[in-house]
């Protein structure tokens, strides 16, 4: 059988969720285009409200689109809405652990809900990937948070799916079983199962994904191979507290500026293009008083600005 170049390909998708009593209508998903390559470690990078565990959810069959199309390997959602589920495996952002099974009854029950007979579930194996075995009898209710959440992800991985999605699989999660959890995920990518993962967490993308796309208010603003990406997320920022505080951020030439909280101000500039050095000479002859100086690296919110925009700001008329 021709195996797809995409493991996932999404198309013009759109989710307006209808406004209730309480809350207004709501475009989650205002046109999504995305395409997930085959065997790739695929990273969904976006702030809270972005709209990634809307596009997952349409994407495991657990909400329903308004528009659009999302074939999960090649198998069309709405027309192959079965084969299509058969092809991933869902860990969600929620963790919905039964109290009342054991972590071995738990992924039987969901291995037969999968049609997966008997003489082909891997009960035992997955457990032990997953760093649960002594624990496989255990009542749910008795397991950490992270161990339930290794439950989840044994459980979305029952039936075998080629592709293997995590919302915010590190949410809750400490250090060494982040680390358990990774060498499971990389283990599983070595072996030729495609894994999308969503954070809001640059780092976490950058040091696990091979590509990532950003995704904020609805809209991919980019989607490329992480290296790319970071070359391109080059920009720093110095913080500046002036002696007197200001109003309003000054205006120096060749840089972006911004106000801070307490009448300090950042400048942004870019590693590729000038240093810091540059900055302190611009600062040097704009006359201000300087109390304080501070360098930081970029946060996600930067890099959106540095995506959305790239060009210079116009100059004031
Ligand atoms: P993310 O996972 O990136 O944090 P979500 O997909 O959860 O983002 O949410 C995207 C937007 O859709 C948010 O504004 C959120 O409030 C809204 N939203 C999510 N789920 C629902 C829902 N069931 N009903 C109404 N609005 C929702
Ligand atoms: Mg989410």
């Amino acid at each position: 059988m021709d195996l797809p170049d995409n493991a996932i390909e999404i198309i013009g998708l759109v989710k307006t969720y209808p406004a209730t009593k309480t809350t207004p209508q709501m475009h989650a998903l205002k046109g999504v285009d995305l395409a997930i390559p085959r065997g790739s470690i695929f990273g969904l990078l976006g702030p809270n409200g972005a709209g990634k565990s809307t596009m997952i959810n349409i994407m495991a069959g657990l909400c329903k689109k308004t528009s659009g199309t999302v074939r999960i390997w090649g198998r069309d959602i709405d027309t192959r809405a079965r084969d299509a589920r058969a092809a991933i495996g869902v860990v969600p952002q929620e963790i919905a652990a039964d109290p009342f099974f054991t972590p071995r009854e738990s992924l039987e029950v969901q291995a037969g809900m999968y049609g997966v007979p008997p003489s082909e579930r891997r009960t035992d194996e997955l457990l032990a990937a997953l760093g649960l075995a002594d624990k496989g009898d255990a009542y749910v209710r008795q397991l950490s948070g992270g161990m339930k959440r290794r439950l989840m992800v044994a459980k979305a991985m029952t039936h075998n799916p080629p592709v293997l999605i995590l919302d915010e699989p590190t949410a809750g999660v400490d250090v060494e079983l982040r680390r358990q959890l990774w060498s499971y995920v990389l283990e599983l990518n070595r072996r030729g199962v495609t894994i999308v993962l969503t954070t809001h967490y640059l780092e976490e993308a950058e040091e696990l994904c091979d590509h990532i796309a950003i995704i904020n208010r609805g809209e991919v603003a980019v989607c490329e191979p992480t290296a790319t990406l970071l070359r391109r997320l080059d920009t720093r920022n110095v913080v500046v507290t002036p002696e007197e505080p200001v109003t309003e951020a000054p205006a120096l030439e060749g840089f972006e500026t911004k106000l801070r909280p307490g009448g300090a101000f950042s400048v942004t500039y870019r590693t590729g293009q000038s240093s810091v050095e540059q900055v302190l000479a611009a600062l040097r002859a704009s006359g201000l008083h300087i109390r304080d100086i501070a360098t930081e690296d970029p946060d996600l919110e930067d890099v959106f600005l540095s995506l959305t925009y790239a060009a210079p700001q116009a100059e004031p008329a």
